[in-house]
């Protein structure tokens, strides 16, 4: 694509209006996470809706769904994506395992929808050496059971891509179209493109010709109506390392110019971008990555 062709679908948004902001803990109730946002100009979010290395959690109570509800109708956020926990894995070979995984994974569909939240973003899986394609029958049968389960359900079962460290599937934009396509219900499935997995995956959107590249493939094999969401994430990792190690914007081996061209890319303005970058406490870190990004949204 020419500069002048970018140039076109360049946006022109205010600050206010972009769609970024960050992953914030639950600590203290998961409506505490509102306030985190808020605090650093978020107008995105992404949460566990319980802790991310257990499997079992409390059911929500009353109390816990009011707080939430109330928190998110005064709140500035736009979008709040829900990511599962790491254990879920939903092509496990061990039979207790994939059970145990099915049924977490229920639950988050479950703890969603009560919340009222729209996106539960979850990794793919990792077919432990049973092969690529026995993996993707298997999520593909995880999903179908899931979904069955919750007939009618708002919320949105959204694959992340990763960057294929080990065994785990979903490194290239092939492997999510087939298991969107084998799952009987694909109206409840989206995508989540995540720039640190992409890029250690070996899409190159360093370069305004890579990065043209990835986004053409993306939309012919799975079609941006898919794409429910970005993670922002720098990679420490090179192109094709398969490693998946998060740097702060612009530090890493992407660079800022690859964030600038999502930034500034018009056909994403409505599409939610969080961060999942390393950081303290007090938040100082997200609020210096949300400042790079706007600067770059900027133009
Ligand atoms: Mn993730
Ligand atoms: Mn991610
Ligand atoms: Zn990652």
């Amino acid at each position: 694509m020419t500069n002048k062709q970018t140039a076109n679908r360049t946006s022109h948004i205010s600050h206010q209006d972009l769609l970024i902001g960050a992953h914030e803990s639950i600590a203290g109730g998961i409506y505490k996470a509102f306030e985190r946002a808020e605090s650093i100009g978020c107008r995105t979010l992404q949460i566990f809706t319980k802790s991310s290395n257990q499997w079992h959690a409390k059911p929500l109570t009353d109390e816990d769904i009011a707080n939430y509800k109330t928190a998110a109708s005064k709140s500035n956020i736009k979008h709040v994506v829900a990511h599962d926990s790491y254990l879920i894995n939903l092509c496990a070979v061990d039979p207790s395992i994939l059970k145990k995984s099915r049924e977490a994974f229920l639950d988050e569909l479950d703890r969603c929808e009560m919340l009222g939240i729209s996106y539960l973003n979850f990794h793919p899986g990792a077919h432990m050496k049973a092969g690529e394609m026995e993996g993707i029958i298997k999520i593909i049968e995880s999903l179908n059971w899931a979904h069955e389960k919750t007939k009618g359900f708002q919320v949105l079962s959204v694959l992340e891509t990763t960057a294929g460290q080990g065994s785990s599937l979903g490194y290239r934009f092939e492997q999510l179209k087939e298991i969107i396509d084998g799952v009987d219900e694909a109206k409840r499935m989206a995508v989540c493109i995540d720039t640190c997995h992409i890029f250690a995956a070996g899409y190159d959107i360093s370069t305004e010709e890579g990065y043209e590249k990835t986004f053409k493939e993306f939309d012919e094999i799975v079609g941006f109506e898919k794409l429910a969401a970005f993670h922002l994430n720098d990679s420490k990792k090179g192109l094709g390392s398969k490693v998946d190690r998060h740097e702060h914007i612009g530090k890493g081996m992407i660079g800022k110019p690859g964030f600038r061209f999502l930034m500034q890319d018009a056909r994403f303005n409505a599409v939610p971008k969080i961060l999942e970058t390393p950081k303290g406490e007090d938040l100082k870190e997200d609020k210096m990555n949300l400042a790079v990004l706007r600067k770059l949204g900027g133009g």
